[in-house]
């Protein structure tokens, strides 16, 4: 019988990858604190929600943070923010989630789509050059995985070409890039809070700026009311602050609740992840055809997000990622592969049609090709991913992990003979 659990062997990994989270005790009581005295949504600038933004702004220098029902909901009042108007552009990067670029639609501008590094699936800002026309007014860049944007090079590209930068750090909270966190360098920038990210608020978002301007209109997009009169204060808008301009995009109380400890600890838990991704370094070190999560230089902190390398079949003698991913999957290893396309393989950038009309598409819009950008496709079609748990892994459970490797690496010819139709 085969040694290898794809075919019936005993797995290398016996316990199972537990749910670890980054809630303490304290967060939990917390969140009962505020349940208990009613603490369950504001109107203005204030408690919980409060805190939580003067944490952001803390920890990242800028002027003003926005807490936000999403990280969808901070992306598009970042968009908003900055005006965007019909017919303008904005580069974003094709392999991201799709909550970097929908919004921008939302906004009535119209998403131009960039191929990815091909190491990181990050933007590639080299590919960014040929898609820059008259009209294209912004760029967004994700920080995937949490293995940040050179955000030197993206500066320096969008002061080139007269841009507006938003981040989206969504992945990425606590990263750095050449000495300067993510959310500092861009001129506005969004963080998700939900509940797998490394601040989980379990749904909520965080908009950080210095810039007035895109302060005051994303707090007119999302937060009508007491907290717009409030706060906005440029002369001619003042009239209007009351109103808004139609969406609630308020944090719920208790969501601030369970992610302000995380915040205060946000150091130690990306020391705990760091540990984890140099566990994963060091065991795919001892294994011939596999590379580590691979991290540029410009890199002064990575925060962990997941653990994300490159397979290469032509190093495995042609056996296919979804063979190689299914037998450690055997093993008790939850590797996994990339589950969605570059968005420009999504029917929303390929067909005319959009499945409902909106007043939000521009009807002469570029529809996408397969092969347009080939690294995107390349990187998904290569990319496989190790979870990175809160909690530091068990010596036991790292010491399976690397049994498991060794075990489909030994057993890489039978795999190649008898494919994934396991007993
Ligand atoms: C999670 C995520 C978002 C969206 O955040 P939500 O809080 O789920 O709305 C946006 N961009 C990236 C890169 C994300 O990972």
């Amino acid at each position: 019988m085969s040694e290898l659990a794809l075919y019936g062997g005993e797995p290398a990994v016996r316990e199972p990858l537990g749910t670890a989270t980054s809630v303490s005790e304290a967060d939990v009581a917390r969140v009962a604190d505020a349940a208990r005295r009613g603490e369950i949504s504001y109107d203005a600038s204030e408690g919980l929600v409060a805190e939580l933004e003067g944490a952001f702004e803390t920890r990242l220098g800028q002027r003003y943070a926005l807490a936000t029902s999403s990280g969808t909901a901070a992306l598009h009042s970042a968009f908003f923010g900055l005006g965007l108007k019909r017919g303008d552009e904005v580069l974003a990067p094709t392999y991201t989630y799709l909550a970097t670029v929908m919004p921008i639609v939302a906004c009535n501008a119209t998403p131009v789509l960039v191929d990815a590094e091909p190491d990181t699936g990050n933007i590639d800002l080299a590919d960014a050059e040929r898609h820059v026309t008259p009209r294209t007014r912004a760029m967004v860049v994700t920080h995937l995985s949490g293995h940040p944007v050179d955000m030197e090079r993206a500066v320096r590209f969008a002061r080139r070409h007269g841009l507006r930068l938003v981040e989206d750090a969504s992945q990425a909270h606590g990263a750095a890039s050449a000495g300067a966190e993510v959310g500092t360098r861009g001129d506005v920038a969004a963080f998700s809070l939900q509940g797998r990210k490394l601040v989980a608020a379990g749904e909520g978002g965080m908009l950080v700026t210095s810039d007035t301007d895109v302060y005051e209109r994303a707090v007119m997009l999302g937060h009508f009311a007491a907290r717009s009169e409030q706060e906005v204060r440029t002369p001619g808008r003042v009239p209007f602050a009351k109103l808004g301009y139609g969406l609630n995009y308020r944090m719920h109380p208790l969501g601030a609740a369970l992610a302000l400890g995380q915040m205060e600890r946000l150091d130690r838990s990306l020391e705990l992840r760091a540990a984890t991704f140099a566990a994963y370094d060091a065991i795919l070190r001892e294994i011939p055809g596999l590379d580590p999560a691979p991290r540029q230089s410009h890199v002064t902190r990575h925060a962990g997000y997941s653990y994300q390398p490159l397979y290469d079949p032509a190093a495995w003698g042609g056996l296919p990622r979804s063979v190689f991913v299914g037998a450690l999957r055997a093993e008790g290893v939850p590797a996994s592969v990339p589950s969605s396309p570059p968005l420009h393989r999504e029917p929303f950038f390929t067909c005319a049609e959009t499945g409902v009309e909106t007043f939000a598409v521009d009807p002469d819009r570029h529809l996408y090709r397969a092969g347009e950008l080939p690294r995107g496709e390349e990187y998904v079609a290569s990319a496989w991913r190790l979870p990175v748990p809160a909690q530091a892994l068990p010596a036991d459970v790292l010491a399976g992990f690397a049994e498991a490797f060794r075990k489909v690496a030994a057993g890489a010819e039978e795999l190649r003979k008898k494919g994934a139709v396991g007993t």
